[in-house]
């Protein structure tokens, strides 16, 4: 190998449920090349790291060489980057714990991070997006479920064991809807994808008022915004209860760590003012009074999958280089 050869690029790696998107990202940002495969296609792990690697390493050396590629960065969500591993993660195929950091850097022979989906979009928008110039604000991932990091003074808060942000697992309602993870009441089963379409029913339920949201085969948060966007007053008022639940939720923690902003991603974020309107609402009526009217509240301008790409890349950016061949 060139002794003077820089590796001035890193691979940038996005992992949901739907979909992995995989590019090369250079020193300035910029997504030199890119690709994606379906994540279900391969339950199993061992199957899905091996098609990864052949996939990453087919763009490098269509794109420059494997050689210029410095280190690694994932975001797939419950994955843990004080341990490298996913762990027990609730929405994604792979059960119990995945060393995937260990895996992936044994077959590329380069360093690879993982850090869970919020951690990665805090990067991203702290690098290249809304957050960029702040050191205390809050990515809020609203989708399957709710994830959250918090950045403090710059530095994402990891926790002791890197499980720290499991916002969408805090309880709003003592006793109330079940949630995946053995609780009752926690903030996800009233403000994520599903807990919204369990409020659109019981608003169904409960009147007999005629709604659009009746009409329709199977409802989805997509769904019921597109009733708002008619003017269904049924359909305004779940993303009303559901912004109220989580304007609450913001204010307690806003009153603990006084951030600049909160950034909303994801694809119930995209319900836009239907839901932020009402959160914002309730946020200022129960917020401590020396933080009320100063916290921004933003949708993030990226598109998520590009965004949480671009995040890898810092993450891989912010480990020390190694190589298997030197
Ligand atoms: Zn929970």
């Amino acid at each position: 190998m060139d002794q003077f050869l820089i590796k001035n690029r890193v691979l940038g790696v996005d992992i949901s449920m739907e979909r992995t998107t995989y590019a090369i990202v250079d020193v300035r940002g910029n997504i030199i090349a890119q690709d994606y495969f379906n994540t279900l296609d391969y339950p199993n792990v061992n199957e899905y790291i091996s098609v990864l690697v052949d996939k990453v390493i087919e763009l490098t050396e269509l794109n420059g060489g494997y050689d210029t590629i410095r280190s690694m960065g994932v975001s797939c969500p419950s994955a843990n980057f004080l341990t490298g591993s996913i762990e027990n993660a609730a929405n994604m195929p792979w059960k119990g714990v995945v060393p995937m950091a260990a895996m992936l850097r044994d077959r590329l022979g380069m360093a690879v991070a993982v850090g869970n989906d919020a951690h990665v979009s805090a990067l991203g928008e702290h690098v290249f997006g809304l957050a960029h110039g702040m050191n205390n604000f809050v990515v809020i991932s609203l989708g399957h479920g709710i994830g959250s990091c918090i950045f403090s003074q710059g530095r994402p808060h990891l926790g002791a064991e890197g499980f720290a942000g499991e916002f969408g697992h805090t309880c709003v309602i003592p006793e109330g809807r079940q949630c995946g993870c053995g609780n009752k009441g926690c903030l996800e089963t009233y403000c994520a994808e599903r807990g919204i379409v369990t409020t659109a029913h019981e608003l169904m339920q409960d009147s007999n008022e005629p709604s659009l949201m009746r009409q329709q085969e199977r409802l989805t948060p997509r769904i019921i915004f597109e009733c708002c966007e008619q003017g269904d007053a049924m359909a305004q008022e779940v993303f009303r209860r559901t912004g109220r639940t989580l304007g609450f939720s913001l204010a307690s923690l806003a009153s603990v760590i006084d951030p600049e902003a909160f950034i909303f991603t994801g694809g119930i974020a995209k319900a836009g003012h239907w839901l932020l309107d009402s959160a914002r609402e309730v946020f200022e009526e129960h917020v401590f009074h020396n933080i009320q009217g100063r916290v921004k509240f933003l949708r993030s301008t990226f598109n998520d999958r590009e965004r949480d790409v671009l995040g890898a890349s810092v993450l891989a950016w912010g480990i020390k280089e190694y190589s298997l061949f030197k």
